[in-house]
């Protein structure tokens, strides 16, 4: 993170024209997927991901089954062609440790004690990519858990709020990423305010540091609400579907 290029212009709007505690637009569809037990694909700015949950299935191999819950095995991978910027394919630190970090905050919310020895894995394919793409991860990730049918007590949402010329703004870009001073991003359980993943790249006082929490916090409340709508959806067409199947009969 530098800070040697000009984000935010005269009229305190960003490069792509956001306000401070803008989101970029996004969208999200559950059951994209017809050989997954729960999909979903969104699109949040210019990142595209898509995500494909099977389980709990028995958990393999072996020795990594524990008998008192499931396990949740997250595999994090951005496609060779997600950037402009060339992307080595297969895994790397990088990889592993939002892999990990995706897993620990589900693992949060999913009621794993009821399936021993399960596991459930997690397959997140980031076909575009453009910053934010572990928040968008998580938060499309949620939505594919639910439309599996697996249980879990809340889905778990995530943004990031940072620092770019000194001001405190909402879900970074990537040029604000790569020139920014600071980047923060959660995963908010917004039914109950726990936060499952925390992580902060830059520099940040204490106030400064609470005012983007507040901010991220604000917009995982937001993006709750476009998950559990793209559940709604997702079911309200196959009730639909049921009906005109019956109506026929
Ligand atoms: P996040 O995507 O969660 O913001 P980073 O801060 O590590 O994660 O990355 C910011 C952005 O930098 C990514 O969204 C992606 O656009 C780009 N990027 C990261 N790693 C690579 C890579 N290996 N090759 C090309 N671009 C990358």
């Amino acid at each position: 993170m530098t800070d040697n290029i000009k984000l935010i212009g005269k009229d305190g709007l960003r490069l792509d024209g956001r306000k401070a505690d803008e989101l970029r637009p996004i969208k999200i569809q559950a059951g994209v997927l017809d050989n997954a037990d729960g999909s979903a694909y969104l699109e949040w700015g210019n990142n595209k991901v898509l995500v494909a949950v099977y389980g709990p299935r028995e958990a393999q191999p072996k020795y990594l089954q524990n008998p008192a819950k499931a396990i949740v095995q997250v595999t994090y991978n951005m496609a060779a062609f997600s950037s402009d910027e060339r992307v080595r394919p297969g895994p790397n630190r990088r990889a592993t440790e939002i892999s990990k970090i995706t897993a620990e905050a589900l693992e949060n919310v999913i009621l794993t004690n009821q399936f021993p020895r399960a596991s459930i894995d997690v397959y997140i394919e980031v076909i575009e990519a453009d910053a934010g793409t572990r928040c968008a991860g998580l938060t499309a990730a949620s939505v594919a858990v639910a439309d599996a049918g697996i249980p879990m007590m809340n889905m778990v949402s995530s943004c990031a709020a940072g620092k770019i010329d000194g001001q405190i703004v909402l879900d970074l870009g990537k040029k604000e990423d790569n020139f920014g001073q600071a980047d923060l991003p959660i995963g908010l359980v917004a039914r109950t305010g726990e936060i499952v993943l925390l992580q902060m790249d830059g520099h940040l006082t204490q106030d400064e540091f609470k005012t983007a929490l507040k901010m991220a916090m604000e917009a995982c409340k937001h993006i709750h609400g476009l998950q559990q709508e793209a559940l709604r959806s997702r079911y309200a067409v196959n009730f639909a579907d049921m009906d005109d199947g019956e109506a026929e009969q």
